[in-house]
């Protein structure tokens, strides 16, 4: 059989494997560090076990069509369950809300609780279908540079101008719009950073993400998100794909325009009909393709912001918080314009709080939770990360520590901790981003680098810096978009 290589085992490697045996492809993927997933892996830390990156599962049929396409039944692999709680919200001021995952209780309780109808709740939630059910299949399910693809570009070009799609508008002007209370438009500002972009820059036509959340689900593996990395891993073995591990690729190499494998650290050259990285595109040229005309422009837009994490064992439960929290900043412009605009941290940030023990009780031990504390960052540029740290902890504390009415620093039993310049390191991601490059302008799809290149023939793009953009869904849609271009195993 034709032979395929798959350089890294983030979500979308491994996805991209799974979809190459299927085609009829003898694959191997080759992998830097000594475990599989990349950004979706784990991290333990004392008695406590935290998931390393992704905390909200969105689309769970991404992972199940892999399941199928295979004619493995993926409760064999994999079971989630449907989060009854969406969200757990705070702000400096007191005030809190928990948003129930049902649409129809989701408005109740935000009539209740903000200065607004339940009827404009349920509009805003058909907002978002209506811009999903326009343009996901569009944007999302195929290439953007293979104009095949479309119905055709006169189609693409009148959806464009739909006004209904908020295109000319940022995502706070729209939310501003719908709301009149400034609470609920920071609530649907906050989706902006579900591709690590600003509400104040990113267009409107970013509406359709609470539809994923609210009319689709939020969901929790049972085994923790790092199951998503595992059960596909495992998938993937059984269809027989090789995984070699602490082997990074060093160079694609290839014969004029067309791909002939790969070189790794020690064995040399391994031969390859199809090269499929899934290292991020920027490090992809930068690194391991030689004498390739590198793609200046789609390889220096602006990146998504990146992430401080705490992973804080907490030897204290605390009712009053879900599996997600979020402790909104006054300021929430201030904030954004320091990320993407200064490039510095803002001392009152948003904190994001993650407790997968709620859940999954076996995460922490008995009394206690794993809280995996994240702040939205600058990528990485060239800020001093160990001072920038110290003061962000300091401000971090500080703030939960008013909001819950407890000393936290004293309930801190064990901490790690990721930064941009770590994510940067564990998983090659430029800047250590979090997805790719951000979606701060209307042209950022078509920006991104597609998922095959244009001249070497073999070479195919997968993961959060390529098309169709970051977030476990879209990865594994970019392995679906870039598989499918693979050729036919005769
Ligand atoms: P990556 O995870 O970036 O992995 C790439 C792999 O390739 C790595 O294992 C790396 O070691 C390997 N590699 C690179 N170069 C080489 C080489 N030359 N040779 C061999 N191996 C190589 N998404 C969500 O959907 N929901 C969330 O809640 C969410 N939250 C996030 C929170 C954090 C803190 C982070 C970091 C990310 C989050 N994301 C979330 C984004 C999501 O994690 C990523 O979009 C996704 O996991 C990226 O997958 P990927 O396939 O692009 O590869």
């Amino acid at each position: 059989p034709k032979k395929a290589i798959v350089i890294g085992s983030g979500i979308a490697g491994i996805a991209a494997s799974i979809r190459l045996a299927v085609k009829g492809y003898d694959v191997s993927v080759f992998e830097k560090n000594g475990y599989p997933g990349g950004k979706l892996s784990e991290i333990r830390c004392g008695d406590y076990r935290f998931d390393a990156g992704p905390s909200l599962f969105t689309m769970p049929q991404y992972v199940e069509e892999l399941f199928a396409l295979a004619g493995r039944k993926p409760e064999a692999y994999f079971t989630y369950e449907r989060l009854e709680k969406v969200c757990h919200y705070f702000w400096n001021d007191g005030t809190s809300f928990v948003a129930d995952a049902k649409p129809n209780q989701f408005a109740k309780d935000a009539a209740f609780h903000f200065n607004c109808t339940k009827e404009q709740i349920i509009a805003k939630l058909e907002q978002a279908k209506f811009i999903e059910e326009t343009t996901g299949k569009l944007f999302l399910e195929q290439s953007l540079n293979d104009w095949r693809g479309f119905l055709n570009l006169a189609t693409a070009k009148a959806i464009f101008r739909t006004p209904k799609l908020g295109l000319n508008k940022t995502l706070h002007e729209v939310n501003q719009r719908s709301f009149d209370d400034p609470k609920l438009v920071q609530l649907f500002d906050r989706y902006a950073t579900y591709n690590g972009s600003s509400p104040f820059q990113t267009p409107g036509i970013m509406e359709v993400i609470p539809h994923y959340e609210f009319n689709v689900g939020a969901f929790f593996p049972k085994k923790g998100m790092v199951s998503i990395t595992n059960s596909l891993l495992k998938l993937a073995e059984d269809l027989g794909v090789r995984f070699t591990y602490n082997t990074p690729v060093l160079e694609i190499l290839h014969d004029g325009n067309i791909i002939s494998g790969v070189r790794i650290q020690d064995d040399g050259v391994v031969h390859a009909d199809v090269v499929y990285s899934n290292m991020d595109v920027y490090f992809t040229y930068h690194k391991l393709l030689k004498g390739i005309q590198v793609p200046q422009k789609k390889l220096e837009q602006e990146r998504s912001s990146s992430a401080l994490i705490f992973y804080w064992g907490i030897n204290k439960q605390f009712e009053q918080m879900g599996v997600h929290n979020i402790f909104f900043a006054d300021d929430y412009r201030g904030e954004f314009e320091a990320i993407f605009d200064k490039k510095q941290l803002f001392d009152d940030p948003t904190i994001y709080i993650h407790i997968s023990s709620k859940v999954k009780k076996d995460d922490a031990p008995e009394n206690g939770e794993n809280w995996f504390v994240m702040i939205n960052t600058p990528p990485k540029g060239t800020i001093n990360w160990e001072e920038y740290i110290e003061n962000s902890k300091k401000n971090i504390i500080r703030k939960l520590s008013v909001a819950l009415g407890e000393d936290i620093d004293g309930l801190i039993t064990c901490e790690e901790k990721l930064f941009p310049e770590t994510i940067e390191s564990k998983t090659l991601s430029y800047q250590g981003s979090l997805y790719g490059t951000s979606s701060n302008s209307k042209y950022a799809a078509f920006l991104r680098h597609p998922n095959f290149h244009k001249k070497l023939k073999g070479l195919y793009f997968v993961g959060g810096s390529a098309h169709p953009g970051g977030g476990i869904p879209l990865c594994l849609l970019s392995a679906k978009i870039a598989t499918n271009h693979a050729p036919a195993v005769s």
